[in-house]
């Protein structure tokens, strides 16, 4: 009973409470992140950011904080460490993505799935993840599971399933506002994955990565450093953040009814 009131209290956010967002721009200082031409990635997703975090600002639902504010070097692990910090309700961190066919385009959504965490730092495949990779190796043997309590450990995986559950409504929510205004992409249904990336399995609080679009795509490129597009993705996230919110809103009602 008393653990059930303590996930309980845990999961159920006051709606009256603004739902504090970590807006993460991927990459910056050295890591430039994928570039084709005059398209950076770090640029793009710090652009579309701040806009983004402009826009929630106006909104009393919402607080906003930036992990970097400026073109600069930071890690993946000071990323989420910032975010717990902070006390973030979700993280949101932007990204732009690469492929070797220039056909590549449209916008996708990740959120972490259910490795176990050594697994996880096995995971090499993607870009997004190759400035952990090496602090995950070196951790890798300073955790053991077997050590953990057992009620602990039910209560992490309850709380990492419930962050993974609340995730993949976000991913989906963040996908309908896309919808709204890109009706060609509905009933793909590869635009939402799982992946372990770095920042959205690590961090303790709902969170999902967008790859806005392929700077590898010529046409998407050029999509891409335009402000005035950056500025209409910014209101696509901040539509899904609405959807989110109100979703959470009414099951939180529900329960306390
Ligand atoms: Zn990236």
């Amino acid at each position: 009973m008393t653990l059930f009131f303590v996930l309980f209290s845990s999961f159920v956010q006051a709606s009256t409470q603004p739902l504090h967002v970590m807006i993460d721009p991927g990459h910056g200082g050295t890591d430039t992140g994928a570039v084709r031409g005059k398209a950076r990635e770090a640029e793009i997703a710090l652009k579309v950011g701040t806009y983004l975090k402009t826009l929630l600002e106006q909104d009393s639902n919402y607080q906003a904080s930036l992990t970097r504010t400026t073109d600069k070097s930071l890690s993946l692990q000071e990323r989420v460490e910032l975010a717990e910090e902070l006390k973030a309700d979700l993280f949101l961190s932007i990204h732009a993505n690469a492929a070797s066919d220039r056909r590549a385009r449209g916008v996708e959504f990740y959120f972490q799935n259910h490795l176990p965490a050594d697994e996880e730092t096995l995971f090499l495949a993607a870009t997004e993840n190759k400035v952990a990779k090496s602090n995950a190796l070196e951790n890798q043997n300073t955790q053991d599971p077997t050590k953990k309590n057992d009620v602990l450990s039910i209560v992490e995986d309850l709380k990492r399933t419930h962050r993974m559950v609340s995730s993949h409504k976000l991913s989906k929510k963040l996908l309908m506002a896309w919808e709204e205004t890109n009706p060609e992409i509905k009933n793909n249904s590869n635009i939402i994955r799982q992946a372990p990336f770095y920042v959205v399995s690590r961090a303790n609080m709902p969170s999902v990565l967008i790859e806005l679009g392929f700077l590898t795509n010529p046409k998407e490129a050029d999509r891409l450093i335009n402000p005035e597009y950056q500025k209409e993705i910014a209101q696509k996230i901040y539509r899904g953040l609405q959807k989110y919110k109100d979703l959470m809103d009414k099951s939180n009602l529900a329960s306390l009814n």
